[in-house]
């Protein structure tokens, strides 16, 4: 059992917050989407405990692909940072801020940046290109991007309020869908001109902002065993995110970039690190 204990803890986390805010919010839509998030999860990590090739991307897949084509597409919820913006803004704490809430705020505090591994439906396309281990080392200082993202954001949702624009709801509807094709594009292009999948999370992407100091606090981290590791190095070889998972310390080399992926724990050869 003790292998299923990931798949176990993520069902009984979200399940806890899926009843809270059914009956908390008196709605019954919480207990639909947040069960299904869990479950989702929940069988991704059963699948990848059960050794079955590609367990993270029916996990990303099943909640990437649920929350753009349903909950974005198809119910109008703006679930990219303008959208948590313009649901702080009308003061209405609904769809929008709670998954932010839960899934980039304060659920790392739990499971790190989990939503980046198994729920985001631009990495979800990201991790399909060629370039699953970076290919050039890290380029820092372009990684300020975020922070420009993240107040442009800010400030086209802050303007659209302070100058009164009508039609709000449609103006964010077509802000995700732009957004989104931007993304991707953006995305994709980075990754083949940097040679890394995951360039985008690394330099542009502004949720990273909540997420990386959140998740540096994560309760569900990599630790290595010092006493079984030999220093081969071939965890950090495979490691898309750069992060040096040979060192226990909360200050370690990029330690809030971990997406919990398991491709160090699974290359080791000597089973040295778990979670
Ligand atoms: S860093 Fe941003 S784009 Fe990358 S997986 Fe996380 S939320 Fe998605
Ligand atoms: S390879 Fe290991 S350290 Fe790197 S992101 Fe994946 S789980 Fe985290
Ligand atoms: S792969 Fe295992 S043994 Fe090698 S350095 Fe990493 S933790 Fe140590």
């Amino acid at each position: 059992m003790k292998k299923y204990a990931g798949s176990i803890f993520m069902l009984i986390v979200f399940e806890t917050i899926a009843i809270t805010l059914w009956l908390s919010k008196g709605n019954l839509f919480y207990l639909f989407n947040f069960s299904y998030i869990g479950c989702s999860i929940s069988l991704g990590l059963f699948l990848y405990a059960k050794k079955v090739k590609h367990a993270r991307s029916v996990v990303q897949f099943l909640v990437g692909m649920y929350m753009l084509l349903y909950l974005g597409l198809m119910s109008n919820e703006n679930m990219q940072i303008e959208g948590f913006w313009y649901y702080l803004f009308t003061g209405v704490f609904e769809a929008a801020t709670i998954h932010y809430a839960v899934a980039k705020i304060f659920g790392p505090l739990i499971f790190g940046r989990g939503w980046c591994g198994y729920a985001c439906w631009t990495a979800m396309i990201l991790d399909l290109l060629p370039f699953k281990v970076p290919q050039n080392p890290r380029k820092e200082k372009i990684g300020v991007i975020r922070y420009v993202m993240f107040a442009l954001s800010l400030i086209f949702v802050g303007s659209l309020f302070l100058l009164q624009v009508g039609n709000l709801e449609r103006i964010m509807f077509f802000s995700f869908l732009i957004g989104n094709i931007l993304y991707y594009l953006v995305g994709i292009g980075l990754a083949f001109l940097l040679k890394d999948n995951r360039a985008f999370c690394k330099y542009i992407c502004p949720i990273t902002v909540f997420l990386k100091p959140m998740s540096y606090f994560s309760l569900m981290r990599v630790k290595v065993d010092k006493d079984q590791c030999i220093g081969c190095n071939k965890c950090r070889h495979v490691c898309p995110m750069n992060v040096d998972m040979t060192d226990n310390s909360r200050k370690r080399e990029n330690g809030t970039e971990c997406i919990l992926c398991f491709e160090c724990v699974e290359s080791c050869p000597k089973k040295a690190l778990k979670i």
